[in-house]
């Protein structure tokens, strides 16, 4: 058996590879050359992005019977993005290298008297707005009143249809509501593999409260719910930061913000933004379309508008830094005191794209593998599973590289007996298992 004698964090480079070659993460219409922004998600990564959502889904709708669900259209009356500012005010400033035309962001330039690609001094042009919002035309005829957006954010969709949720699910503040969605937004230059992107997933809780006071305390319960989120998937600690944002870093309007940031391979990004907004998004939709989206409260017969609590993640920058943050370069030692290297991903295992392999010692025999294959499909229904045969040192590397927390294997012992080989991922320790007690013993673990 061996044991890791020690782990490193692995590269950037080497991550992405691996997202290649595993088939996690591909880059978007490879075969005419990609195109900037967009990747698309393999066999396993489609798996670990609808488990990653599952998993914010999981609490924080399905644990609260405060939070209701929602889903709107991608694609909503271009008024709405009036309101919200964003046609104003949502842009970067920008500008380009006049020798090596690359292009940056203003506010990503450490030192802005020469360019960070080309190193010439002196070669920028004047600093320019640029907004982020993807354009698209609706119907027929293509002129200005056909012009429409792609949203930048799935929130807007939630606000226009406050009082319709309240109405519908009789729900009275303090009540959430949850979507999770497609977004837009027209980069300059993204970047950091899926860090930064033009299409991407968001998933948002807009939270409503009355103005009674406890509105602060709401801002705290929820911050530490989505610290206890990350903690219980187990992200490291020490490369997770909780950033609270001075009253000079928050918006006019906003009466708190935290900034969930994570110690990526080249610095710390954000992963998520919890900020409490005040009334100012339902009070942006009443102005502009006359319409009254306060609440009205039954029992007083009075209307007010509610205070808003808004957890804003992005489920491609989380399924990066579940990525990264699982995966290390081991280095062991072999009974025969042979040293061997490994490439694993340590993920949970409500993450895990696979959660148990089964394997067959040997391709060739078919009663292991009838009998491998019987236990693969016994196991099924109650866990995400998958079948393999070969190489059994391969395999588990293999699976390593997945990070499937657990490997089973058919030899000829079971013939005999009954019973399997459990290989746990992250010890590699390995223990003789009834094939029989399979699910219970499963059932505890994962
Ligand atoms: P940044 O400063 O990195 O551009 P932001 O502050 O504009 O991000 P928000 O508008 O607060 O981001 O969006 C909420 C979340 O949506 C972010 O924390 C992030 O997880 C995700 N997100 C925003 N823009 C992108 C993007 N271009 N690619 C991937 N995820 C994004």
């Amino acid at each position: 058996m061996e044991t890791a004698a020690s782990a490193e964090r692995a590269s950037m480079e080497e991550i992405t590879a691996l997202a290649k070659r595993r088939g996690f993460i591909f880059q978007s219409s490879e075969i005419y050359g990609g195109i900037n922004g967009f990747w698309d998600y393999g066999p396993l990564g489609a798996v670990l992005k609808a488990n990653v959502k599952r998993a914010w889904w999981h609490d924080t709708v399905e644990l609260r019977d405060d939070v209701v669900a929602f889903d709107s259209s991608i694609i909503m009356h271009p008024m709405v993005w009036k309101a919200s500012g964003h046609v104003d005010a949502f842009a970067d400033v920008m500008v380009d290298c006049k020798v090596c035309k690359h292009r940056f962001r203003l506010d990503h330039i450490e030192d802005r008297s020469k360019c960070p690609d080309c190193g010439s001094a002196g070669s920028f042009t004047e600093p320019r707005k640029f907004n982020l919002m993807m354009r698209t035309s609706v119907g027929p005829m293509e002129d200005s009143s056909s012009q429409a957006y792609l949203r930048p954010e799935t929130a807007q969709g939630i606000f226009v249809n406050f009082k319709n949720i309240y109405q519908t699910a009789r729900k009275r503040p303090p009540f959430g509501v949850a979507q999770i969605g497609k977004s837009f937004r027209n980069e300059i230059t993204p970047g950091n593999f899926t860090f930064r992107v033009r299409e991407f997933e968001q998933a948002e809780l807009e939270y409503f409260v009355p103005d009674d006071g406890k509105d602060l305390e709401c801002f705290s319960q929820w911050v530490e719910r989505r610290k206890a989120w990350y903690a219980g998937y187990g992200i490291a600690p020490d490369r997770l930061r909780f950033y609270e944002l001075t009253p000079q870093e928050r918006p006019h309007y906003a009466r708190a913000g935290v900034d969930v940031e994570y110690l990526f391979p080249w610095g710390w990004g954000e992963l998520e933004s919890i900020a409490h907004r005040g009334t100012y998004d339902l009070e942006a939709h009443m102005k502009l379309s006359g319409k009254d989206l306060r609440f009205f409260d039954e029992a007083t017969k009075s209307h007010y508008t509610p205070l808003l609590i808004e957890s804003s993640a992005g489920i491609d920058r989380t399924i990066l830094t579940f990525l990264v943050d699982a995966c290390e370069r081991e280095r062991s030692v072999d009974p025969n005191g042979k040293q061997t290297e490994r490439t694993v991903l340590h993920f949970h295992p409500q993450i895990a794209p696979v959660q148990i392999a089964v394997f067959s010692l040997a391709r060739n025999k078919p009663e292991l593998v009838e009998r491998s294959r019987a236990i693969e499909t016994a196991l099924r229904p109650l866990f995400r599973t998958s079948y393999d045969d070969g190489n059994i040192g391969q395999l588990y590397r293999r699976q390593d590289e997945i990070g499937t927390p657990f490997c089973v294997t058919v030899d000829y012992e079971t013939m005999a007996d009954g019973s399997v080989t459990v290989r746990d991922r992250d010890s590699m320790r390995q223990e003789r298992v009834q094939a029989g007690a399979l699910a219970s013993y499963f059932g505890e673990r994962l």
